[in-house]
């Protein structure tokens, strides 16, 4: 399979490119140049299939022979090793719970994959490789602990100073080995403008390897597609019909994973793309018009994005059309008083404890869902990863996993910059490979 620049169609690439430079010379954003439909046998066989087996069975048309099949199998069963279950809320709503892997957000399954398939590369790339990520909370631990001693890797994640939660800042900051975190004076926003520029930068690169693990890679966001074609299997066993499916979205590499699984022809009435204040994409499916802006802070912090990188890709698969685009999917922004309301009556209405993002999630659909049909939001997030909000609003304590209290306990270590670009490059060649 070639990959070709969101900028420019005719430049392609070969999936290992794609993958170590993250984003295309022109700096547009890679996309596959063919979406397979998946055959019969697939959707005959998807209800007995592991995540691990739907992994393999989808994402081979786009990573394989590259890799080899054998190879892949094994990478994908590795990679998706936890389980995600479809979890009643209420009888028309349920969640699709994407938090139980190592550092209880969806972005693990993406980190877990791309680190996977990124240590496969470099081993006959010859060279060690510096990955720089900016987060705005999950991704950072996602792609540290995906990539933690992997070797001939180094791993950079750049993170707004006072702006993540105590413990996602836990989750990347006390791994030490290749795993270096790095607090920004300033915003999210300013985080991936000096990652842009950083990847940008010839003088930078001809110095260091330097390569991306934000959803703008596409071994990042791709692997994604999973559990959409999991959560349907698991709805039709439970009898639900005409799925509609809400992602709560920030930079939209989620939702755009979910649009390839639909172009494979996943069943899906619809999506809704449900963001917390910063409303670029709702306000563009409304009026057609993309205005980005800087971010606002709410308390759904990984969603905090006002210039969603994604975005661009899905306006690739609609072959720019609004139109079509507005035909499948619906756009909700959803404030923080309506947050803290879901999590509460979520609470004791339905005994379910709600994250911040996943309740941006329940909020829209209970907006937006229409007479027999069948509401999936993505929870994103386990409520324990945002102790001070949820604790606060059900007046109990969230129970944390095992998993989390081993990085509560660990020893924060990070390098600091300013928001001004030389002085991130002066971390990052002190600590590069
Ligand atoms: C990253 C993140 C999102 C947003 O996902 P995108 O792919 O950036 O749209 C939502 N919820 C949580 C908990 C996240 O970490």
């Amino acid at each position: 399979m070639q990959y070709y620049s969101t900028n420019n169609k005719d430049l392609k690439s070969d999936l290992k490119n794609a993958v170590i430079n993250g984003l295309a010379a022109d700096k547009g954003l890679f996309m596959p140049e063919s979406i397979p439909v998946l055959a019969p046998d697939f959707w005959e066989a998807l209800p007995n299939m592991s995540l691990g087996e739907i992994g393999f069975e989808t994402l081979k048309h786009f990573f394989c022979p590259e890799i080899e099949e054998e190879d892949f199998k094994q990478l994908t069963t590795e990679a998706f090793n936890f389980p995600t279950p479809l979890v009643k809320v209420d009888e028309q709503v349920s969640a699709l719970e994407l938090f139980h892997g190592p550092t209880l957000a969806f972005k693990d399954i993406g980190a877990r994959f791309l680190a996977r398939v990124m240590a496969r590369f470099t081993k006959d790339y010859g060279q060690d490789i510096n990955v720089l990520v900016a987060t705005s909370g999950d991704t950072g631990s996602a792609v540290a602990n995906g990539f933690l001693n992997v070797d001939g890797v180094n791993v950079f994640v750049l993170y707004p100073k006072g702006l993540v939660s105590d413990v996602q800042e836990k989750q990347f900051t006390t791994l030490g080995n290749n795993i270096t975190a790095i607090e920004a004076d300033g915003t999210f926003d300013d985080c991936q403008r000096l990652v842009k520029t950083a990847f940008m930068d010839d003088e930078l690169k001809e110095k260091i390897t330097l390569t991306s693990a934000n959803s703008i890679n596409l071994a990042r966001f791709l692997p994604q597609m999973v559990y959409y074609f999991s959560a349907y299997a698991q709805a039709v066993k439970q009898g639900k019909n005409e799925i509609v499916i809400c992602v709560p979205s920030g930079n939209f590499g989620n939702l755009t994973a979910g649009l390839i699984a639909h172009k494979m022809g996943l069943p899906i009435k619809r999506f809704v793309a449900a963001t917390n204040l910063n409303a670029i994409v709702p306000e563009y499916l409304r009026n057609g018009i993309y205005e980005p802006k800087p971010s606002i802070a709410t308390p759904a912090n990984a969603m905090d994005v006002g210039d969603p990188s994604n975005f661009v890709r899905i306006q690739e698969l609609f072959t720019h059309r609004l139109d079509a685009i507005t035909k499948l999917i619906e756009g909700i922004s959803v404030g923080n008083e309506a947050i803290f309301k879901t999590i509460k009556t979520t609470y004791e209405t339905n005994n379910y404890v709600l994250d911040p993002h996943g309740a941006i999630g329940r909020h829209a659909l209970s907006s937006l869902l229409q007479e027999g049909e069948s509401g999936i939001f993505l929870a994103t997030a386990h409520p324990a990863k945002f102790p001070e909000t949820v604790e606060k609003i059900i007046g109990k304590k969230v129970e944390q996993p095992a998993r989390l209290k081993a990085f509560l306990n660990g020893v924060k270590q990070v390098e600091s910059s300013s928001k001004h670009y030389e002085d991130l490059v002066k971390v990052l060649l002190k600590q590069a490979l």
